[in-house]
């Protein structure tokens, strides 16, 4: 196994090292099979700390940065492990720190960092306006001392295995606000009250294991000190939030990235074919090399963009650019690790067609790589707007 000479937080990286080694492939792939949800894999993480290093001290956390945040998701998904099934417990968090009141944060940070509050749902995504979040439709109307929300989410995460949720909805429509990104509120849901109260969560089976659902509201009733920062204004909290998600998961890429190399290297050292390991080949040796240099290079842009958020400076460009590229260098070491393992790239038990099929998803999710092109067309080549 290739370990890299200055790698940040060596301790964590260790400790999540054993921790995940209680949680071998024979783990994953049964639930798999069930499309259960890694309760156990959730709690060990939770009780050993590591799912509140983004919260600050003050309110429970280790008060670390997305770098060593990056590290711990990394080395989860370098162990054949997923942390899809909590990574949001993490971040998700930092839309109320940044923009809640201090009532909300002391209500709710305390009990996030000691696991006894679950805040990792995040409804966005709509089924009718996909990418273009401006025309979200779910709406939450003013009525006395509460919102009442109506509408839909589609693909949200985890809302069956989370107690709180962050959810974007309209407070003014579209076509009466200042500018499309403008009306748009962020509500807190506590998801124990209102499912079965106005709130009907639909699981979502894919090709993954991700606990996804479609959420319908009728009506909905949240209480209006759930309201985040300013009416009107939630638009840009949840733009602050994305930033952060980006990094986490193009980490969890660099660790699929290196679970993939890892196992391909050992894979073509021990098989011999022709009287001979498959890995003499240079046709075998050189997609496994060519992944490898794209995995470090994505690395240093997901080093980059972590540094920069947690200096506080701008880093919208660089979680977009490391996304991208972490996300592809993780599906090229998917593919070729599936080509060095012939037929048994195939077979359930080795784990590489899980894990081939996970890390899929993240040039389409959190944000779809033509997005992110777009972004870098525009925003930082100052190309014309195409929409
Ligand atoms: C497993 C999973 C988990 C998810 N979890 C969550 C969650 O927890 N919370 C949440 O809110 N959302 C979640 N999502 C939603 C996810 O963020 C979206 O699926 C993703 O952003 C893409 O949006 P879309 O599916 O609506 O695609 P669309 O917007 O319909 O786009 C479809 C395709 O067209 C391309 N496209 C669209 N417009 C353009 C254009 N102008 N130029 C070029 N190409 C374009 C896109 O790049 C994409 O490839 C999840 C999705 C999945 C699959």
């Amino acid at each position: 196994m290739h370990v890299d000479p200055d790698q940040s937080f060596p301790e964590i990286r260790e400790a999540v090292r054993k921790l995940c080694s209680d949680f071998p492939g024979e783990y994953w792939r049964a639930l798999d099979r069930e499309r259960a949800y890694p309760s156990a894999f959730v709690a060990a993480l939770t009780k050993a700390g590591f799912l509140s290093v983004l919260i600050p001290e003050a309110y429970g956390g280790s008060g670390l940065g997305v770098e060593a945040a990056a590290a711990v998701l990394e080395e989860i998904h370098r162990s054949g492990c997923n942390g899809g099934a909590c990574h949001a417990q993490m971040y998700t968090m930092g839309t109320v720190l940044r923009h809640g009141s201090e009532a909300q944060k002391t209500a709710i940070l305390p009990k996030i960092a000691s696991g006894e509050l679950r805040l990792q749902a995040f409804g966005v995504t709509e089924p009718t306006a996909g990418t273009d979040t401006t025309r979200i439709a779910t709406f939450a109307r003013r009525d006395g001392d509460a919102y009442r929300v109506n509408g839909q989410k589609i693909w949200i995460s985890r809302a069956e295995h989370s107690d709180l949720m962050i959810l974007l909805v309209r407070t003014t429509p579209r076509e009466a606000a200042r500018k499309p990104s403008d009306g748009m509120s962020v509500l807190l849901v506590d998801l124990r009250e209102a499912v079965g109260r106005g709130l009907t969560i639909r699981p979502i089976r894919t090709m993954l294991n991700h606990a996804s659902t479609e959420l319908f509201f009728d009506d909905l009733e949240v209480p209006a000190a759930n309201l985040i920062g300013e009416e009107g204004h939630g638009f840009r909290y949840i733009l602050d939030g994305m930033n952060a998600e980006r990094i986490l998961i193009a980490s969890e890429c660099i660790g699929d990235g290196r679970f993939f190399i890892d196992r391909a290297t050992a894979y073509a050292r021990e098989r011999s074919v022709f009287g001979r390991p498959i890995g003499e080949n240079q046709g075998v040796q050189f997609p496994i090399a060519r992944a490898h240099v794209q995995v470090e290079a994505a690395r240093l842009m997901v080093e980059r963009a972590a540094r920069l958020f947690d200096e506080g400076r701008p880093c919208g460009s660089e979680a977009n650019m490391a996304k991208m590229l972490a996300s592809e260098a993780s599906w090229y070491a998917a593919d070729q690790c599936v080509q060095v393992h012939g037929g048994f790239g195939f077979a359930e038990e080795y784990d590489i067609e899980r894990k081939f099929r996970e890390t899929r998803l993240y040039q389409v999710a959190p944000i779809s790589t033509n997005l992110i092109l777009s972004h870098v067309a525009t925003h930082v080549l100052g190309l014309p707007k195409s929409f």
